[in-house]
């Protein structure tokens, strides 16, 4: 399958390019020529198939040209070792909890899977020895370092704002060891990832080393987040509650809610899906105005989700030949400020005992205001909440449990490499 750009000025590109570039060269996102229907009989027995199962039928569909069928089963399975059920919240709506992996927040399935698949074409390509930068506000930095963690041939630099980080956060990518190494910028998160656009742009360091991005527009993290919206409708057809199906996804750079939109294209019966946000609500106004407007983002306690130029925008454009009327029939937004989250934490856990975190309490809240009386809403638990232990106790007033995985990172030795925010430094220590 060839990979074009959405900016159509620069050259189609294979998987392995797409993959190992991560950016198109005129700097559009790479989208799949085709997006394969699967068939009915696959819709038809869903409910009796597992995750893995499930997600290794979408693949087939994405990357099956490009990859052998062992290869790929063995990169499907070995990503999603963890489970991600769907939970009853209140009347029709349900949490699919994507937060069982090893870093808690859904980030997990995206970096796990691109970390396989690059390691992959790097053996084909017969390179050893592959630098992959990452620049992080918190939780991409963990799921990319712990994706990629004793992965041959690949070593990750994540960049991160000193002091900006919550605890729990740093600990995830600093206590690492092994192919992870730490770099603890004296700046601010914008500083990080002006540091890493820098080095991608030096000929003379790109000359000397083997230098790949691990954000959310390189389509290897992308697409495999279509693989659990099959698995929410699966375990809702189970129960009988398949038909009219709103999925909420609690939107940043729209990575997530655009491989749904995807997912509905291969044929997943899915009714129409509610992009949620926080008070960063440039997409909301897009839907409202038809005027796309990016601007700096504000800070929330959802803070993963505080983007003003969400990247994805663009392949959502793509999809639908940039037509507002066709995007509203598929999508409608909200946002909600942080009052009204700590309102819906606090009073989602008083009436039904479910613990939001203020990323999914965003994507319930719009399920509970505009939900029909025939349809069933799903949302997206994209978090664990102890990863916002400070802000959802302060909201809770009280004590809440902490995981034992996320308890286990905390007691990990933290170390980084310090540095000023100049790039002739970070340059040399790239080059040790
Ligand atoms: C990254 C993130 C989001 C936003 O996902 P996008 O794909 O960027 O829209 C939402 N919630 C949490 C917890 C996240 O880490």
């Amino acid at each position: 399958m060839k990979y074009y750009s959405t900016n159509k000025q620069a050259q189609e590109a294979t998987l392995q390019e797409a993959v190992v570039k991560g950016l198109a060269s005129d700097k559009g996102l790479f989208m799949p020529e085709k997006i394969k229907q699967l068939p009915e009989s696959f819709f038809d027995k869903i409910d009796t198939l597992g995750f893995q199962e499930i997600a290794y039928a979408v693949a087939d569909a994405f990357f099956g040209d490009d990859i052998e069928a062992d290869t790929l089963k063995q990169i499907v399975y070995d990503t999603l070792n963890f489970d991600t059920p769907l939970v009853h919240v209140n009347d029709n709506i349900y949490s699919l909890e994507l937060y069982h992996g090893p870093t808690l927040a859904f980030k997990d399935v995206g970096a796990r899977f691109m970390a396989r698949l690059l390691a992959y074409f790097i053996k084909k390509q017969g390179q050893s020895d592959v630098k992959v930068l990452v620049a992080t506000s918190g939780d991409t930095g963990s799921a990319v370092a712990n994706g990629f963690l004793g992965v041959d041939g690949i070593h990750v630099y994540v960049l991160y704002p000193k002091g900006k980080v919550s605890n729990i956060q740093e600990c995830q990518f600093t206590t690492l060891g092994q192919n992870i190494t730490a770099l603890e910028i004296d700046g601010t998160f914008d500083d990080c990832q002006a540091l890493v656009k820098t080095a991608f742009m030096d000929d003379d360091l790109n000359k000397k080393l083997n230098l790949t991005s691990a954000n959310s527009i390189n389509v290897a993290r992308f697409l495999p987040q279509a693989f659990y919206y099959f698995h929410a409708y699966a375990q809702l057809k189970k129960i009988n509650k398949a038909d009219n199906v709103v999925v909420s996804v609690p939107s940043g750079n729209f990575g997530n809610l655009t491989a749904g939109l995807i997912a509905k294209r291969m044929g997943l019966p899915v009714k129409r899906f509610i992009a949620a946000n926080n008070s960063n609500d440039i997409f909301y106004e897009y839907l409202q105005t038809g005027k796309y407007n990016p601007r700096p983002s504000v800070q929330t306690i959802a803070n993963a989700m505080d983007v003003g130029d969400p990247s994805n925008f663009a392949r959502i454009l793509d999809l639908y030949n940039h037509s507002l009327s066709e995007i509203k029939k598929d999508i409608s937004g909200e946002w909600y400020d942080d009052n009204t989250i700590k309102d819906v934490v606090k009073e989602t856990y008083q009436k039904t005992g479910y613990l939001l975190d203020p990323h999914g309490a965003c994507a319930y809240q719009a399920l509970a205001d505009y939900l029909e009386k025939d349809e069933v809403g799903v949302f997206l638990e994209t978090a664990h909440p102890a990863k916002f232990l400070e802000t959802v106790e302060s909201i809770l007033d009280k004590k809440i449990e902490v995981p034992s995985a996320l308890q286990a990172f905390m007691k990990g030795e933290k170390k980084s490499i310090q540095l000023q925010n100049d790039y002739n430094d970070f340059k040399y220590t790239m080059l040790q």
